[in-house]
């Protein structure tokens, strides 16, 4: 026992609150979806800042098939998966997101966190070489500190500095370039041919996070190479359960069979930590079968997604350009105010019953405070109009407008 590290821990409790940065947790009531109602608040109000892309969370067909394996396959493992934590339902989880993403074979993990902690350190060694995304996702960042490789971090989406990069690892045995599909700050996308063409010129292997992307993203929702057009041409994907494929948990990574079969006999997280819970596993392959069969979902996240930016921008408000449901509505012409402004702007919206989050210093750099809404296909044209008058009067109210 030491009392004196309670007495550190709050004095660093205390700083992060005199800074504005503590992290608050609101309690929902009920399940996750486009209208929520958060405890203590009268009313419900819509959801705007949720990763629930394709409405999945709450969609009664993943709800079923979640009961239907919880009767058939139990609820929980109690095991690895190569002491006795693996069921038929694990490997035709597998073989489905394989199938899914056009990859060889895939392998699951209970978070796409551990699969970027697990992937980097039984793949590469001292000799190779990692060239990774100056905003890549804090588990990337993480599971390329685990590995032994040498790293090299390449200035963001920036295809003349990750060359030179390149060209200063030529000696390693294996280079591998390492990207986010989608940046979830900006909703910006990975320029993906580009980073291809450059691997193929260098002889480097691509490693793509699609978290954000998978289900959605492309023609058929199959993530960034599909909407990049270099289908075939990424060697790893890691992408995650959590987001837009009902969003509960779990991950996985995609690559060829041999990466595979290395990685499940030598990754630390898969090896040991517990099997994913089959009624996960169970939606989740619910969900790829129900994006498999129709593009519905994913055409109307996209039409949400093409009217609420069209919307936002004839409103006045300065977005980010782009085409993803992150759409990051900004006050750079107000800085060095910007900052409280977002927050207010975003106290002020749930006021007026949206829910979203506001983003600044030094979460985001000084001068691009923002909001991030995020659209999902859950929306009705209703919700839209409502979230679209709401920031309209809030920016009346605040003179953004
Ligand atoms: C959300 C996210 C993760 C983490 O996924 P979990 O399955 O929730 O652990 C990893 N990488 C990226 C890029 C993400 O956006």
């Amino acid at each position: 026992m030491d009392p004196r590290h309670s007495e550190a821990a709050a004095a660093e409790l205390q700083k992060l609150r005199e800074q504005g940065l503590l992290r608050e947790e609101w309690p929902i009531v009920g399940p996750q979806g486009p209208e929520i109602r958060v405890e203590g608040r009268a009313g419900a109000v819509l959801n705007f800042c949720a990763n629930n892309y394709l409405g999945l969370s709450g969609h009664p067909e993943l709800v079923a098939a979640a009961h239907r394996t919880l009767y058939t396959w139990g609820y929980g493992m109690s095991s690895v998966r190569f002491i006795c934590g693996t069921q038929r339902l694990h490997w035709d989880l597998e073989r489905k997101v394989a199938e899914f993403l056009g990859m060889e074979d895939a392998i699951l993990y209970a978070a796409c966190f551990d699969a970027n902690a697990g992937v980097f350190e039984p793949l590469l060694g001292a000799e190779d070489a990692i060239l990774t995304d100056r905003l890549n996702h804090a588990s990337i960042i993480d599971g390329v500190r685990l590995c032994k490789a040498t790293r090299f971090v390449y200035e963001h989406a920036d295809m003349a500095d990750l060359e030179k990069k390149l060209v200063e690892a030529a000696s390693s045995r294996f280079r591998l370039i390492v990207t986010d599909g989608v940046f979830s700050m900006d909703g910006d996308v990975a320029p993906l041919d580009q980073i291809c063409a450059l691997a193929d010129r260098h002889r480097a292997l691509v490693m793509v996070d699609d978290s954000h992307a998978t289900g959605f993203m492309g023609r058929t929702g199959r993530g960034t190479p599909e909407h990049c057009g270099v289908t075939g041409r990424v060697d790893i994907l890691t992408t995650t359960f959590g987001k837009a494929l009902g969003g509960a948990m779990g991950g996985a990574i995609a690559a060829r069979k041999e990466t595979v079969d290395l990685l499940r006999q030598r990754s630390r997280p898969y090896l040991f930590s517990n099997s994913l819970a089959p009624v996960v596993a169970g939606a989740t392959l619910r969900a790829l079968e129900l994006l498999a069969q129709t593009t519905e979902l994913r055409d109307r996240l996209e039409s949400n997604t093409r009217v609420f930016r069209e919307r936002m921008t004839a409103a006045g408000f300065e977005i980010r350009p782009g085409v993803h449901p992150i759409v990051p509505i900004m006050f750079s012409r107000f800085t060095p105010d910007d900052a409280p402004l977002a927050q207010r702007f975003a106290r002020a919206l749930l006021e007026a019953g949206i829910y979203v989050k506001g983003f600044f210093f030094p979460v985001v750099p000084r001068g691009l405070s923002r909001i991030r809404v995020q659209v999902s296909a859950a929306h009705t044209p209703a919700h839209i109009d409502h979230a679209v008058e709401a920031f309209t009067k809030v920016g009346r109210s605040l003179g953004v407008l």
